[in-house]
């Protein structure tokens, strides 16, 4: 999913007609100063990352003056939360606080229901998965006309608001509702929704993901990547979008692991499926060994565009090896798949990476045929000193044998390294 950080759903939010506290972001303390002299008053300033939680992480900070502001920024700026550095802060007004809500539209895919499902509850500010099931609200929405302002009103009455407040809270509501439909949102979530001292509702915090099938819909949002990435995207992150994003035969994803270039012991990770990339993730983890990246090739892709997966896969320039990790019995044409790696191994091998570890597991349909591809397509690189002698082909037998797999490609890949250490290289 394509998510906005805090500062940035609230913007669209505020586009909307939603009542938001007045700020803006900033990214040195001096800058932060200058937002807080701007804003007047006591100031909440609050580290802008990809993660919940950040009440408890120490990057919310309430403050009175703008030097006090200054001065929390900094302390939010050197942090890290949950691997994330906090590169930006928001800051906004502070609003005195009455009392806290929880409100979120999700997508319910539940054969019942497949709507939007608004979630309600009077205990806002914490995690929802910490609020009692029985203090949680819901409502599907009807996806053509929308949340009723009576059905708005019903639930509130049900989670427990009060009687002369049930028109305010059902109007914003509502309004929400329409702004989840306009923006294609994934996931809404107002947490905490606030009551002000003053009797005001206002959106205090926000986390809004646009659906990423719908992204092509909403050039305003301006997202480069229609995908849910852990921080700013990598070089690897574009080249994986541009792969998918010019062909929908099939899935050839991509994306970045956080591989660090210089460390030894990473793979060229090439897993086909959700399920073999955690069998994959467990073979590699089982010996030590990391994954460079992360991949997945399913859906039946075509021949070219597993191709250009496998390529940048193996082009990253330190890898120890390279996994096919085809640990299922798929029910693609798996010969698209070895097309693909001959051709790749036959670019790389001999010229750039001769002897580099690569372990071959391809399962399913068509997989005698398959097997025979690579073998045929690859013989005259495994020779015994050729570029291809450290390629290993498995098919079946080794379908779910993650333990075999990693040692493996373990084996390998040191024999790999002292190999090259030897060439000084
Ligand atoms: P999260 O922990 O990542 O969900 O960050 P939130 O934006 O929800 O902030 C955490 C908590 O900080 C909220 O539940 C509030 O209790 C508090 N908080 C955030 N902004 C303000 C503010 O402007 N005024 C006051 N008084 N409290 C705030
Ligand atoms: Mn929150």
């Amino acid at each position: 999913m394509a998510r906005f950080l805090e500062y940035q759903g609230k913007a669209w939010l505020a586009k909307a007609g939603m009542p938001v506290p007045k700020g803006r972001p900033a990214f040195t303390p001096e800058e932060v100063k200058e937002v807080a002299e701007w804003i007047g008053g006591p100031v909440a300033v609050k580290g802008q990352v990809q993660a919940g939680g950040r009440g408890k992480a120490g990057i919310v900070k309430l403050v009175n003056t703008p030097e006090e502001a200054a001065q929390a920024a900094a302390e939010i700026l050197a942090k890290t939360v949950k691997g994330l550095p906090v590169q930006q802060v928001l800051v906004e007004e502070k609003i005195n606080i009455k009392k806290e809500f929880y409100c979120s539209f999700v997508v319910n895919g539940a054969r019942e229901a497949r709507s939007p499902m608004l979630m309600f509850s009077t205990e806002g500010g914490m995690d929802i998965e910490s609020v009692p099931e029985e203090k949680i609200f819901k409502f599907n929405v009807d996806p053509l006309f929308g949340l009723q302002t009576y059905d708005a009103v019903d639930l509130l009455a049900k989670a427990g608001v009060p009687a002369k407040e049930l028109s305010k809270f059902a109007n914003l509501l509502t309004k929400l509702s329409k702004t989840y439909q306009k923006y294609d949102c994934q996931t809404l979530e107002i947490n905490p929704f606030i009551m002000t001292a003053e009797g005001d509702l206002i959106c205090a915090d926000c986390k809004m993901e646009i659906d990423n099938s719908a992204v092509g819909r909403h050039p305003e949002f301006e997202i480069e990547i229609a995908r849910d990435l852990p921080g700013v995207p990598t070089e690897l992150d574009y080249i994986g979008w541009s792969i998918e994003e010019t062909d929908a035969r099939g899935t050839g994803f991509l994306m970045n692991m956080g591989y660090d270039e210089v460390s030894p012991g990473y793979i060229g990770y090439h897993p086909i499926g959700g399920g073999s990339a955690m069998m994959g993730l467990d073979a590699l983890n089982q010996v030590g060994l990391k994954p460079a990246n992360y991949a997945d090739t399913s859906g039946n892709p075509v021949a070219s565009k597993i191709y250009r997966v496998a390529k940048s896969v193996l082009a990253q320039p330190n890898i120890d090896g390279y996994l096919l990790g085809g640990f299922m019995m798929a029910n693609q044409e798996q010969w698209h798949h070895a097309h693909a790696i001959v051709k790749v191994l036959r670019e790389i091998l001999p010229t750039q990476k001769p002897g580099l570890p690569c372990v071959l597991l391809l399962c399913g349909n068509r997989e005698d045929e398959s097997l025979e591809i690579l073998r045929t397509g690859l013989a005259d690189l495994m020779t015994v000193n050729g570029p291809g002698r450290r390629i290993e082909i498995y098919g079946k037998e080794h379908v779910t044998d993650t333990k075999f797999v990693g040692e493996r490609l373990l084996l390998l890949s040191k024999e790999y390294r002292a190999e090259k250490e030897a060439q000084g290289k």
